[in-house]
């Protein structure tokens, strides 16, 4: 067996990588981290965090760097369902406010909390294949910033390498509640369109689009529409765009008063989880659990799968528990949060009229201030949809409607 210089490799060093090295280093482990990329960068991914995201970075001490780059916060999350908006406050006691950082300020200072940690970071390495000996991950093969091919052997592989994850490929994981990609989303960023604290999300039926405020007194707005018209719509992306923002005039008033500072970028992505571990291996991240971003939960969700899997880690090295006892809490943990939210965020990422039931439910929802601050939590992250649409809450709603 190859001698192992590190007790973990992190491959990835963004929301889910740096925070996962940042917090094996604090332990006193001897941690890389390697990405193709280098920091600062950017990458196809908007960036509202949720207030459970906002309180893992102030349980990290890394909440006053955010807010020194002058990334306003948000306290209001409305939705506007066209005859009603409902309107409330996402946060909760130890976390009250979102940010909507960008993702050059975000993962830079990810990457260079991992590094003051102690972990080794390789930044422009690209990892070529993962090292298997009789079954088990021992370690990595790639290329360093000027392309030197490079082994490097761990106790532990993380995949913390996205979607497209080159170690979830090499280890064939078992994947399981697939759900196919539902929507195609586009985004660019405006000046001149102040939000003043406020995430905004509009549903109009085929059409779904919200907006933020960010870094650099912009304001990012992300449009989607149903993946049926992805490929046609390729061929009029600022049109199809624009053309959204008719089904809501005082919206569209405001962003014909705006000017476009950026390019447009969009994707489409499928949803899947995956088994995060085995031999020598584990994946946080998008590597390991993936789902629509119409309800922007991939940067929360990678901050609690660092916490959960770099705890997972810490007690299979220390001998506390045997490494597929800890790694299975850490996979069942993850699942039992994430599983209703998943579901929610797959039924709204296809842009269907909801039911009339939900109709009802959304209209009483918004005449009742406590129920409006219940459903702004849901999208949060803070309340499990599974608590919010149970048959007391809902029954609690309706009854004070009528
Ligand atoms: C259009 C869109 C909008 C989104 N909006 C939001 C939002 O508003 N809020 C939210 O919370 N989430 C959002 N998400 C989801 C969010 O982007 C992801 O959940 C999050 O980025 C996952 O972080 P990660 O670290 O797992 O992966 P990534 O951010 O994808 O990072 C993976 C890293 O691995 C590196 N890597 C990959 N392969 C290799 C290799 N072979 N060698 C070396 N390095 C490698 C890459 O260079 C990359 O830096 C959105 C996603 C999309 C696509």
């Amino acid at each position: 067996m190859a001698k192992n210089r590190y007790d973990a490799i992190v491959v990835g060093a963004r929301c889910a990588g740096s925070p996962t090295a940042m917090l094996l280093a604090r332990k006193g482990y001897e941690v890389l981290v390697v990405d193709r990329a280098t920091f600062p960068s950017d990458t196809i991914s908007t960036h509202l965090i949720h207030p459970p995201g906002v309180a893992a970075l102030e349980r990290w001490g890394l909440l006053e760097r955010l807010v020194a780059t002058g990334c306003p916060s948000i306290h209001t999350y409305a939705f506007d369902f066209g005859p009603f908006v409902i309107s409330g406050a996402p946060g909760t006691g130890d976390a009250r406010v979102a940010y909507g950082p960008r993702r050059v300020v975000l993962d830079k200072l990810l990457v260079d909390a991992a590094s003051e940690a102690g972990a080794e970071v390789r930044e422009g390495f690209t990892v070529e294949d993962v090292s298997i000996e009789a079954g088990r991950v021992t370690g990595i093969r790639g290329r360093d910033k000027g392309g030197q091919p490079v082994t490097e052997h761990a106790r532990v592989v993380v995949g913390a390498d996205g979607l497209h994850s080159l170690v979830s490929r090499a280890v064939v994981p078992e994947q399981y509640n697939e759900r196919p990609r539902y929507l195609a989303g586009y985004y660019t960023y405006w000046s001149g369109l102040p939000m003043n604290g406020r995430f905004e999300a509009y549903d109009r039926g085929d059409r779904n689009w919200a907006a933020w405020p960010t870094n650099d007194d912009l304001t990012l707005v992300i449009v989607g529409w149903p993946i049926a018209e992805f490929e046609a719509n390729k061929k009029d992306i600022e049109g199809n765009y624009l053309r959204a923002f008719e089904r809501a005039p005082a919206f569209r008033d405001r962003i014909l008063a705006a000017r476009r500072e950026e390019r447009f970028v969009g994707t489409a992505v499928p949803n899947f989880f995956r088994k995060p571990y085995g031999p020598g291996w584990a994946l946080v991240g998008d590597a390991g659990y993936n789902k629509d971003f119409i309800t922007a939960q991939g940067i929360t969700d990678a901050f609690r799968d660092a916490e959960l899997c770099a705890a997972a880690l810490d007690a299979s090295f220390s001998g506390a528990r045997p490494f597929d006892v800890a790694m299975e809490a850490y996979r069942s943990t993850r699942d039992g949060h994430v599983l209703p939210m998943y579901e929610f965020t797959c039924q709204f990422a296809m842009l269907a009229p909801p039911p009339p039931e939900m109709q009802q439910l959304l209209e009483a929802v918004h005449e009742n201030q406590e129920a409006m601050d219940g459903f702004a939590r849901v999208i949060a992250g803070v309340t499990s949809p599974a608590e919010f649409f149970s048959a007391e809450n809902v029954g609690r709603i309706l009854a004070r409607a009528r």
